[in-house]
């Protein structure tokens, strides 16, 4: 009876670890199709200056989107896929592309200081080129340098090889900015900070949902924004969703803050119309101009 249970389990098991082989097999090759099919987008969530008066949006965070057969696939499920077969070489470079244009498109069209954010993975970053694509890019498109923040991740600075440091020295001296996203996640070795050309920190959202009521998030955000600040980085607080972050924010000095309270990521379109001024975002609103982060 027991081996009878056992060999239906088993059976069970095996198809599930088929079916699951299947889908990936399915999504790898999905993706591999997507970018000829344009099936991309970027979408575009707003970077605030906090300080003043009232918010004002200093740059965008540039945001993959993927439908397969028209249903929104999460980042965190297909960019690891893409990382996996290797695609996020053309992809990325895609993505920092349409960046650049969208951007430049913005600055030419009145939003003369606006910066974007772009979102690197480690593969794509240490491909043998990457600079001089990157410099392509800047050239083709228009974009200035200074106007561009790279995203990284603790991961890529754990990996720790002379490579790393030398392909982000070789980024910082083009004029980019890098920043360190989801700060405190990682193993946040804090000989990184020295060690490697950064710009500006992203504190992670996991510390800032909970930080104005919880003390040990509190004291964690606290000593994230000093060790910053302290460093000479520029700090950006991620997820911020309550008028209550913002506050707690700017009791502690951080000057950037990004999140839903502000605007959801937002097609290029969308984004146009606070540019505009015409209305706020989902009525908290936002204003444009001033050099940011
Ligand atoms: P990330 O770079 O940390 O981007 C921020 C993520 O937090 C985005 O998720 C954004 O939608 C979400 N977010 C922003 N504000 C809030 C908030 O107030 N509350 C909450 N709960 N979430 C908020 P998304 O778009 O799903 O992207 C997830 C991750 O995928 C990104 O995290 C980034 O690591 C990666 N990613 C996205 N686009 C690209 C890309 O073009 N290239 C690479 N390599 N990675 C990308
Ligand atoms: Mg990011
Ligand atoms: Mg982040
Ligand atoms: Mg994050």
């Amino acid at each position: 009876r027991a081996k009878e249970a056992g060999k239906a389990q088993f059976a069970r098991y095996s198809a599930e670890l088929q079916e699951t082989a299947r889908q990936r097999l399915d999504l790898h090759n999905a993706l591999a199709q997507a970018l000829a099919r344009k099936e991309f987008e970027l979408h575009y969530q707003p970077i605030c200056r906090i300080d003043g008066e009232r918010p004002v949006v200093t740059a965008v965070e540039a945001l993959l989107r993927w439908r397969q057969d028209g249903q929104p696939v999460s980042p965190l499920q297909f960019i690891p896929a893409l990382e996996e077969s290797g695609e996020i070489i053309p992809v990325g470079e895609w993505v920092l592309r349409e960046a650049c244009r969208q951007t430049r498109c913005w600055q030419l069209a009145g939003q003369s200081s606006l910066s974007c954010s772009v979102n690197l993975s480690s593969r794509q970053l240490l491909q043998p080129g990457f600079a001089s694509q990157l410099s392509g890019i800047l050239r083709e498109t228009g974009l200035d340098a200074s106007s561009l923040v790279l995203e990284i991740t603790e991961s890529l600075l754990m990996q720790d090889g002379a490579d790393t440091l030398a392909c982000l020295r070789e980024l910082s001296s083009l004029g980019v900015r890098l920043a360190l996203d989801d700060f405190g996640t990682g193993y946040s070795s804090l000989g990184y900070l020295k060690r490697f050309p950064l710009h500006l920190l992203k504190v992670d959202r996991s510390f800032i949902g909970g930080a104005p009521h919880d003390p040990e998030l509190r004291a964690i955000c606290r000593a994230i924004i000093g060790l910053g600040r302290s460093l000479g980085l520029e700090v950006v607080a991620e997820g911020v969703e309550h008028p209550e972050h913002v506050d707690f924010l700017l009791n502690e000095d951080c000057r950037y803050a990004q999140g839903f309270w502000f605007s959801r990521p937002q097609p290029p379109q969308v984004l146009e119309r606070l540019f505009n001024g015409e209305g706020y975002f989902e009525g908290h609103g936002c204003l444009l101009g001033e050099t940011g982060p």
